[in-house]
């Protein structure tokens, strides 16, 4: 027989099966020896008082075994010789959309860029041993894309979009633990990502599709709609289209060892998930005249506390979180002259990452470990900004903005990866920082004027949002916390037009644009939802 309950434990009780399973006997009137198992279905804290609850939906098994599967498990059939979709991009929202295709009978052709999850791990390493990041292999690019080395937070605002669960199962399916189906906010951590992106990508191989690396589309192939009886006519500007597949360059080698063309077609209906970065392919899709629109994002900083110190602020206690609690989390939110202020990819227990894409930039971000267990807490502090807070008309100015930012702050971090920064209590009262407090971004930091150099838009409006944020939370604005610059690529700047429903290119018939690139995903999760969607329709297309 198996019985559900919804319990509030102390977090000794929630964190110990032999705990829970006395308490459940004494609250339920249970023999303790007929609980032959206890599976908890859903799992949150509630850490708005001074005593800490866990709030538990539990399963429990008595006189018999747990029997039913953790997760929900999903059948890939053999596709080889089936119709096949290109798939640009081995980030979430490409590598959803592949298995996807692969469930409907059809085979995914996955290019990539960077190298294997593996492989790119020591181009990682050398950003901080070198200083320079490699702009085809770093921590945007490369096999799991930009959510392969972060937190691999698991939960996304937007429920309306799809099948979250879906996503979260399908991870399960390939090695994520399965508390990341209780988990209120759950995650899986960068050490064990990149084991379950591996998985995933045998999974396309074994069933017959194909994957490769150190590939980068150069461009759409593109033929003109009305004139497909001859079939080689290319578009005029602005006429309706058709992808008929995409040219890409193999970069595995240097131009040295193959100096003549390594460029190859690749033929079929395109799914196009290059990710936020990518700027080059922004760039041919402006000068190709495609239509992309300026979007907004929103810049601002790495604050990173010691964890200790948000442990004892969230959980309202001197000693920190104790032996069952894990890092606490925060996330703060505030307007400050017409434009949001807010935390964001929050990663208790983690560390503040080199994540530029090119030589000339510095760009930072957020990872932690399964265990969350750094000394550091850090989350990006940013804010709001729209396209008509950037100058000009031009479609990539937003991107321009990131691009200038990204530059100016290479130059204030001595053109190196060292990044600018500044005490918290110093940035808000406009002092120059004489030292630095010890941080986890392993190629260091310079004292830097954040508050003289960057955009006052962004600069007055974080002072302003920290106060409000050190009134909320006592202890939160304090010179223990350091300001690291600069934080940008916080979503596309921008979109790529697609039909609502069938989430193809308005004027391109084929081609797919999908995930955080396209402007219709935020997070890991979004952009496997959009990429199964996107999956769905291409299949849809070929069938018609
Ligand atoms: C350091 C860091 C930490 C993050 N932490 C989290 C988190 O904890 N939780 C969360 O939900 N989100 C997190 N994010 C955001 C999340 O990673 C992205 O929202 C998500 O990866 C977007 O998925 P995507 O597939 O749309 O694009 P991406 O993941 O950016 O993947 C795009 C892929 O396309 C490839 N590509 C680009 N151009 C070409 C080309 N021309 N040819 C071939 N391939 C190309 C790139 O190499 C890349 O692998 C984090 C991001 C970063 C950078």
């Amino acid at each position: 027989m198996t019985n559900e309950y919804q319990i509030r434990v102390v977090p000794e009780v929630a964190a110990q099966e032999d705990r829970l399973k006395a308490y459940l006997a004494q609250e339920q009137g249970i023999d303790v020896r007929t609980i032959y198992g206890v599976r908890v279905l859903k799992r949150s804290i509630d850490a708005r008082q001074r005593q800490i609850y866990v709030n538990l939906k539990v399963r429990v098994y008595i006189n018999e075994q747990p029997y039913d599967d953790e997760y929900q498990h999903t059948d890939y059939p053999n596709v080889e010789g089936k119709p096949q979709v290109i798939v640009v991009g081995a980030g979430p929202g490409g590598l959803f959309a592949a298995l996807r295709l692969i469930e409907l009978g059809y085979r995914p052709i996955v290019l990539e860029r960077g190298k294997d999850v593996h492989e790119r791990k020591k181009d990682l390493a050398n950003i901080t041993k070198t200083q320079k990041v490699d702009p085809e292999s770093n921590y945007c690019f490369g096999e799991g894309g930009a959510g392969a080395y972060s937190d691999g937070k698991l939960y996304t605002r937007s429920k309306k979009r799809g099948n979250t669960d879906k996503i979260l199962n399908v991870f399960c399916q390939h090695g994520a633990s399965t508390a990341i189906l209780a988990d209120a906010h759950p995650h899986i951590g960068t050490d064990r990502l990149p084991k379950v992106i591996e998985a995933m990508r045998n999974t396309i191989i074994n069933s017959g599709g194909e994957v490769h690396f150190q590939t980068r589309m150069t461009r759409l192939i593109l033929r003109g709609v009305r004139s497909e009886e001859c079939g080689v006519r290319l578009p005029f500007e602005g006429e309706n289209a058709r992808v008929i597949g995409v040219e890409a360059e193999d970069i595995s080698h240097s131009s040295l060892l193959t100096p003549h063309s390594t460029n190859k077609e690749f033929l079929g209906p395109v799914i196009l998930a290059t990710g936020h970065s990518a700027r080059d392919v922004y760039r041919y899709l402006a000068e190709a005249k495609i239509e992309i629109e300026a979007k907004g994002i929103a810049v601002g900083v790495r604050l990173e506390h010691p964890s200790q110190l948000i442990d004892q602020i969230q959980y309202h206690n001197k000693q920190g979180r104790g032996k069952y609690l894990p890092a606490a989390e925060y996330a703060m939110v505030t307007q400050v002259e017409g434009r949001g202020v807010y935390s964001f990819c929050m990663c208790p227990g983690g560390f503040v990452i080199p994540a530029a894409t090119d030589k000339e930039q510095i760009v930072v971000n957020g990872m932690s470990p399964a265990s969350r267990g750094t000394a550091w807490s850090n989350s990006g502090m940013v804010v709001e900004v729209r396209p008509e807070d950037v100058e000009g008309d031009d479609v990539l100015k937003v991107m321009q903005f990131q691009e200038e930012l990204e530059r100016m702050c290479w130059q204030q971090g001595n053109m190196k990866q060292t990044a600018p920064a500044q005490r918290m209590s110093d940035f808000v009262n406009g002092k120059l920082s004489y030292d630095l407090p010890k941080s986890s971004y392993a190629p260091g930091l310079i004292s830097s004027p954040l508050h003289f150099w960057l955009p006052k838009m962004i600069s007055h409006r974080l002072q302003e949002g920290f106060k409000t944020f050190g009134r909320n939370a006592h202890g939160f604005l304090t010179n223990e916390a350091v300001l690291i610059a600069v934080e940008t690529r916080t979503s596309s700047p921008v979109r790529i037009v697609r039909d609502r429903d069938k989430l193809q290119h308005d004027r391109i018939q084929g081609l797919f644009p999908c995930g955080e690139g396209a402007g219709y995903a935020g997070g890991i999760v979004s952009a496997g939802v959009d990429g199964e969607r996107c999956a769905e329709m291409a299949a849809a297309y070929l069938k018609k």
